[in-house]
């Protein structure tokens, strides 16, 4: 078999993809996404420049997943929400058994909001939840209360089987009571997927100023992996499958959107920022959702970036955002589809921490053990 064609030809037909919705009422103090805060006047322009950037596939791309991040895509306005909806549906049509995701903002969510999503195809809703702790909530710059957010699982619940709530940990001011406590009240409500992150200051972002002007201060490092094994040991007793180092499922409502990355397949992306992936190349949208829009209408390529990747690179990327599953790395997938030298070159570096306890082989994967988990980023270094 000719492995670069296989691992080619693989990448040249996506079945994943991510739509980018850059709308938010205003800028949490912690974000440097894509966002444009109260700006939904750009709402019109913004659906005809995704239909424009969707017709350049030149026919429908029939998909298994598609995600529609952002930002905040519940607050689209309903009539431009319905026609998105329907061009996504005209040019990525989902399979029978397809996921099909939406981020929304517990504040928007309501019945009438959730039948309109399940009338158009969707079938799984991630909330933007954060906390349950008001104070939390506020000092994380959010609109919504503990109570709205429970509130939302229970409406989303009633619609939907797949309902997924973000957590964060780590913010400034915060202890493990109010993390014991957000554990506490997410497992009572039945959820069936849980991401929980730690709390990073991205330069670009308010809390990163705030930070180096040492208005606020982050909490010790030490307390933050207390919290993240506290989590784990919370949400497994609570029957949850911990499959990737921030993701939690019950058992088959692991995000299907997601594994597409981890296991360095391809993906279309559309909307500002959106990255994609195909055929090997890795292209990025511009980030401003005004050069996005305004390259879009006077017919120009809304790309900023564009990386090919070699072999190589395709082969070590696959290893180690495929080692951020908890399951580990099939590793006769690997040789099957990698570049011989880089298959070489991360099979030497894998016995030296095999030895220090942080990865182990089982049942032919090669998967981090619970001491390489906390500190998993600091080992792909070497894998490069
Ligand atoms: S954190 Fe979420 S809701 Fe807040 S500004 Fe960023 S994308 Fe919008």
């Amino acid at each position: 078999m000719n492995t670069l064609q296989s691992d080619s030809e693989h990448l040249s037909f996506p079945k994943a993809a991510y739509i980018h919705v850059p709308f938010c009422h205003t800028r949490c103090p912690y974000c440097s996404f894509t966002v444009v805060a109260d700006r939904l006047d750009l709402v019109d322009r913004y659906v005809q420049a995704i239909t424009r950037e969707l017709s350049t596939l030149d026919s429908p791309n029939p998909v298994n997943t598609i995600f529609i991040g952002g930002g905040t895509p519940t607050l689209l306005p309903r009539e431009p929400m319905v026609q998105l909806f329907s061009e996504i549906r005209r040019w990525l049509p989902l399979a029978d058994d397809g996921e099909w995701s939406i981020e929304a903002n517990p504040q928007d969510i309501d019945p009438t909001l959730c039948q309109l999503l399940r009338d158009q195809g969707i079938n799984r809703i991630s909330l933007g939840g954060q906390s349950f702790d008001s104070a939390k909530l506020k000092m994380l710059g959010r609109d919504h209360t503990g109570d709205q957010l429970t509130r939302s699982i229970d409406i989303a619940s009633q619609w939907f089987d797949e309902v997924s709530v973000d957590l964060i940990f780590g913010v400034p001011g915060e202890d493990m009571q109010v993390w014991r406590s957000d554990l506490r009240t997410a497992t009572s409500r039945g959820v069936s997927h849980l991401s929980t992150y730690g709390l990073t200051y991205e330069k670009g972002a308010h809390y990163w100023s705030q930070l180096q002007k040492g208005q606020i201060m982050a909490v010790a490092e030490e307390v933050e992996l207390e919290m993240y094994l506290f989590a784990i040991e919370t949400l497994t007793q609570h029957g949850m499958n911990h499959y990737e180092v921030s993701n939690f499922a019950k058992p088959g409502s692991e995000c299907i959107h997601n594994q597409t990355y981890w296991h360095g397949d391809s993906w279309l992306g559309f909307g500002p920022g959106a990255a994609a992936y195909v055929g090997g190349t890795r292209t990025v949208n511009h980030r401003s959702t005004l050069k996005y829009l305004q390259r879009i209408e006077t017919g120009l390529s809304p790309i900023a970036e564009s990386q090919t990747l070699d072999w190589s690179t395709r082969t070590r990327e696959r290893f180690i955002f495929g080692m951020r599953q908890l399951k580990g790395v099939d590793w006769s997938t690997i040789v099957n589809v990698g570049e011989p030298e880089a298959i070489e070159a991360i099979a030497q570096q894998i016995p030296k921490h095999i030895e220090l306890g942080f990865l182990e082989w089982h049942d032919g994967h090669i998967r981090l053990t619970p001491q390489g988990l906390p500190i998993s980023d600091s080992l792909w270094l070497d894998y490069w």
